[in-house]
């Protein structure tokens, strides 16, 4: 355990479950208090649980919300203050990665993607940099995107798309938020072993592609989410403090390099 986070208050969302709830266990052991905020309220009770088993020294909340709808943010923001006192960190991690080919995708599919993967990061982001703002006591924020922001795959065409709003947008409130001691930076992952990438092997095609997808993965290989988490915890910590508007990609090389085969 290090305390790297002591005394801290973190929102995570998406908390319930892959790399959103991997953070939360590395914030906690951290000595972070936390609030999960997921849209499946049995998953964030299964995550308290196992996150108090790790150290039962800090508080652990959990806020059941759909982070697609405009009523949450400030909804979210209220709870998290009323139950920890501050946000002092917040990582958007809550997303949705649908496989539809561009031909394929409907507007409804287009809007549902984009109202959680990217409406739902910016408003989160702006409700919580408001309070940070009034307790001008700083703060760090994470923004979860992925590989998809840089490099282009078929069929996810809104997806690739939304991450890469989401890198953007971070470059952009960096700028406007440094005055007020906020930091906000990005974090993209690979390929990473969640049970939802899991779920999506469940054909014969499915399992060839992945297996073609990690041929251009220099190491070759899915991360764990505490390998995704520990990148996470570098921003949120005073290690990252002149950090800010930076994407940082842990992916096992995937990015450096478009034209690498294994
Ligand atoms: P996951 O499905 O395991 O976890 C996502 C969580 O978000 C779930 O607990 C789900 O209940 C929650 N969620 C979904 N819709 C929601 C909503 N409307 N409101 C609130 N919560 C909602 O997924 P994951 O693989 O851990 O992915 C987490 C993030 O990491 C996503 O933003 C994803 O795009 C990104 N990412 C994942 C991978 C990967 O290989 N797994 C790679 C790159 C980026």
């Amino acid at each position: 355990m290090t305390n790297q986070l002591k005394g801290k208050s973190a929102i995570i969302t998406g908390a319930g479950s892959g790399i959103g709830k991997g953070i939360a266990q590395a914030f906690v052991d951290a000595e972070a208090s936390v609030i999960l905020v997921d849209i499946n309220q049995k998953k964030l009770v299964d995550t308290k649980k196992d996150l108090e088993a790790i150290n039962s020294k800090v508080s652990v909340y959990t806020f059941t919300a759909d982070l697609s709808k405009s009523s949450s943010y400030k909804e979210v923001v209220e709870e998290s203050v009323h139950k920890l006192g501050t946000v002092d960190i917040l990582v958007n991690c809550a997303g949705i990665y649908p496989s539809t080919p561009a031909l394929d995708i409907t507007e409804d599919e287009w809007d549902q993607l984009f109202d959680l993967n990217l409406k739902g990061y910016f408003f989160l982001c702006q409700n919580v940099a408001k309070q940070m703002v009034k307790q001008d006591t700083g703060g760090s924020i994470i923004n979860i995107t992925s590989t998809a922001s840089e490099v282009a795959r078929p069929g996810v065409a809104h997806y690739c798309a939304s991450k890469s709003g989401v890198k953007m947008m971070t470059q952009v409130l960096a700028l406007e938020w440094a005055e007020y001691g906020i930091r906000i930076n990005a974090l993209g992952p690979g390929l990473v072993e969640t049970d939802t990438l899991l779920n999506t092997l469940s054909t014969e095609k499915a399992k060839q592609e992945h297996v073609e997808k990690l041929s251009y993965c220099p190491m070759g290989r899915t991360a764990l989410t505490e390998e995704i988490a520990s990148g996470v915890l570098f921003f949120a910590s005073d290690s990252s403090m002149y950090a800010t508007g930076q994407t940082l990609f842990i992916d096992g090389g995937y990015s450096a390099g478009r034209f690498f085969k294994n």
